[in-house]
Order: structure tokens, then sequence, then C-alpha cells
């Protein structure tokens, strides 16, 4: 393949932004290709070269690159009307109306711009209701680019993960690993007082993908209860693509206090939400004191986009399609472990997916047979990796230096980092799904 435009733009890139990107985990080396369009499941790059897209723009596009006629039309129109008002519109009521019916835990909906804002907002309020200071979230776990949660260390011995983070940040947020329920229970019994809340990804799909263990989501809601805190789910990736229009709250039957949201429900334009029960998400101002504001929040174009694309999905046959294609790409992968990398591991569940690069012995003695490590029936469930710091052991840098660039030459665009989730969309056919499969004996 010839990428001498993507190396060209990369360049001009470089001496005006800094690492020649806007969001760090673009930066790939030697360098980014640049995309030029999408085109149902591909994109094709500033040279002509087409990819399968299992990227999917880190997960927004549930329905792939070719939005449905009522999702182009409804963005159209509300682009051609003056794209913004700083007044209220009929679409926002709509698409939290939407969100209200579907979702267990939600009886009321503030939008925002982006996941971070989400979870700003989310730990914001749970801060104000509770009148505590206190966060626990998962080790590992990755909440967006917001201070409470760019952590690192165990239990209350944090630290800021960044530079621009003042020490006294990290004093707040207690970390425990995905799964460990006697983690959580001693953290509680240290701190239970000044816990504000536990945020954690329903599955973590950006370190993992890990699923719950039996019975750990609710562990964690009663003790949050138990102790007057908070449960905040972070549904901004498996929210409208685990369980469908319930998410995966509605899959696991477990009902958080706060959950947020973001990617999918903006159809593919910036978004975020915060959702829950009206008596505790009508703490926001000016319902109630927890400031929240925003110039561009519930934005027309993105609600119209969003409230399209879920109906879309509500209508059509769009989460059995992915569900459909997703298990059969787990499946086939498993396949091709067992016969060539039996040290690896195929992770994921619905439309989400990953090879996991575990050395020998990291999670047992191989992978899964099934095409789906986690669900409990399985003989080898007790191989699986259980919480962040099983999928630690992973060789990234095989996975980094070998295997991705090995698939990207092959035309797929798989996430660069061994722990980020990929995806499957509704524009993904049969034949894509062959096509990635031989793609990945070769690289494997
Ligand atoms: N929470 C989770 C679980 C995420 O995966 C992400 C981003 N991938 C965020 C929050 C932050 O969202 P955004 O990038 O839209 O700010």
């Amino acid at each position: 393949m010839n990428y001498d435009g993507s190396r060209d733009l990369y360049d001009r890139a470089l001496s005006v932004m800094p690492g020649g990107v806007n969001s760090s985990v673009r930066a790939t080396q030697p360098y980014p290709f640049f995309v030029q369009k999408g085109d149902g499941g591909h994109v094709i790059d500033a040279d002509g070269n087409r990819y399968i897209d299992f990227v999917m723009g880190y997960g927004p596009l549930l329905l792939g690159h070719d939005l449905p006629e009522s999702v182009q039309s409804a963005v159209q129109r509300r682009a051609s009307e003056g794209p913004m008002y700083g007044a209220p519109t009929e679409v926002e009521v709509e698409l939290a109306e939407f969100l209200a019916r579907h979702v267990p835990s939600v009886e009321m909906v503030r939008f925002v711009n982006s996941g971070t804002e989400a979870t700003v907002s989310a730990v914001r309020l749970a801060r104000g209701y509770t009148g505590r200071d206190k966060i626990v979230i998962m080790e590992g776990s990755y909440h967006g680019a917001q201070e409470s949660t760019l952590v690192e260390g165990k239990r209350d011995e944090t630290a800021p993960s960044s530079p621009g983070i003042p020490e006294s940040f990290a004093e707040h947020t207690v970390t425990v690993p995905f799964n460990d329920e006697d983690a959580a229970r001693e953290v509680f019994e240290e701190h239970g007082e000044d816990i504000a809340a536990v945020l954690t990804e329903p599955i973590l799909g950006n370190h993992g993908i890990v699923h719950p263990v039996e019975g750990y989501h609710e562990t964690l809601r009663e003790l949050t209860a138990e102790h007057g805190a908070l449960l905040i789910f972070d549904e901004v990736i498996t929210g409208f693509r685990v369980g469908g229009l319930q998410c995966a709250q509605g899959t696991f039957g477990v009902e958080p206090d706060i959950t947020t949201f973001g990617k999918i429900v903006g159809g593919g334009f910036p978004v975020g939400a915060i959702g829950g029960k009206s008596e505790i998400i009508e703490q926001f101002t000016p319902a109630g004191d927890v400031f929240q504001s925003g110039t561009f929040s519930g934005h027309p174009v993105t609600m119209a986009a969003g409230l399209e694309t879920l109906r879309y999905a509500a209508e059509n046959d769009v989460y059995e399609h992915v569900n459909r294609l997703g298990e059969e790409l787990r499946s086939g992968i498993a396949d091709i472990l067992e016969d060539q990398a039996p040290n690896y591991t195929v992770v994921g569940t619905d439309s989400m997916f990953k090879v996991i690069f575990t050395r020998e012995g990291a999670f047992g003695d191989g992978h899964c047979e099934g095409g789906c490590t986690q669900n409990p029936s399985c003989p080898r469930y007790e191989h699986c990796p259980k919480n962040g710091a099983d999928v630690d052991r992973a060789e990234t840098e095989r996975w980094e230096r070998l295997f991705w660039p090995a698939m990207k030459e092959q035309g797929v665009f798989l996430t660069p980092n061994q722990f980020e989730s990929q995806f499957v969309s509704a524009a993904h056919t049969e034949a894509d799904i062959e096509e990635a499969l031989e793609a990945y004996k070769e690289a494997l």
C-alpha cells in the first residue's frame, strides 16, 4: 500500500497540532493514515486505500458510515435551519423521552457534548447529592480526560496519572480491581462515610474487554445502597450497543443511580448525557444547585442524529445483525487461535470484540472455545480475564509491533491499543467478516 498522502498530511499536522492529532490514540506510528471518507463498513484513506473499519469512530457509529435516509435528512434539515439557538428545541425533549422510555434506570436526562463531560458532571452530581468527596473507580479504567479519574495506583494510594492535575484531586479517588468483591467491601468498611459514588463501566471496554463475574454488580449495588453512596454506570461505550436499547444495565438487571452516555446517543456527532432517577438528576441547575451548563449542550443537529439513529435501530433488525456478525467474528477468530495461536484469547459480546495477546498461562493455558471467553457457562470461564491486571499481562508490544500493522496492511482497521474494544456496525456484511477472518488467519 502507498501512504504518501497520509505521510505528507502527518508532516503538515505535526507542525500545527501537538503530536499531529486531536486525540492522542490516533497518533499511530510511524504515521497514522488520514481518512478521506467512509463507505458503509469501510473507510478510505488519503491515498485511496480501503479498509474494513472495526474502529467505527471508537464506538459511535452503530450504523456504519452510510447513514440511513431518515438520519441524513434529519441532520441536513437541522443544519440548514440554523445549526443551534441557545434556546431549547423539541428534538431534545424527544431524545430525552426516548432514553427514559428504554433505559431501565433513567427517568431524566441532561445532555452534554462528550463522554468526558458526562463523567465530569456525573461525579460532580454524585458529590453534590451526597455531600461527600470520595469516588471509587476500577484499576486501569478510563472515563475520559477528566481530573477525578486520571489516576494511577491502588486503593487510596493514588496519584494523578498526568502532569497538570494537582495531587489533591487524586486524594479523593480510590481504586479497586474490577470483579474483586472483597476489595470493594474493604474500601467501604474503611471509607464508607466519605464515598460519594462507585463509578464503573458495566463491561470494561477500554481495558479488556472484561465482563463482570456473576453477582459483582449486585454487590456494588448493595454496598453503595447500604452506605448511602451512589452507583454510576459509565455506559459511554456499552449504551445502546450491549443489550440493545435497554443497554448493559438491562442485560445485567442492575439499576445504577446515575448512568453516563456518549457515542451512539449522538449518532456520530459530539455528545454525552447523564441520566437517572429524577430525584438525583434534578439536583442539576437550574432545578437544583449542582452547577451544570453548556453552550452546545442539546445541539439540535446532534439530537436529531441521535434520535433518528436510535429510532432506526428500534425499527429495524440492527442489533440482531451486528450481534450475529459479532458472534461470527468471535467464533471464527477463536477457531483460528485454536490452530495458530492457542495462547491468545478472543473477548467480547454483542457487537464488541478484541483479540488479547496473553502469554501462555496468563489466563490459564489457552483461549476459550465457543467465541466468547466470558460466558459463565463456558468450561474455560475460569481462564478468562477478570480484571485490568489480567489483561495487563498481554503482549502489548507484539500487538503494536506486528499484529496491528499486519492487519492494517491487509486492509483491516482495528483499534491500535491492545485494550480498546472494536465494533461491528450495521453496515458490515458477511463478506466483510469473511475477509477479516482471512486477514486474522494471515496476521496471526
Ligand atoms: N467513558 C468511557 C467508558 C469511554 O470509553 C470514553 C471514551 N472512549 C469516555 C468516557 C470519554 O468519552 P469522550 O471521548 O467522548 O470524551
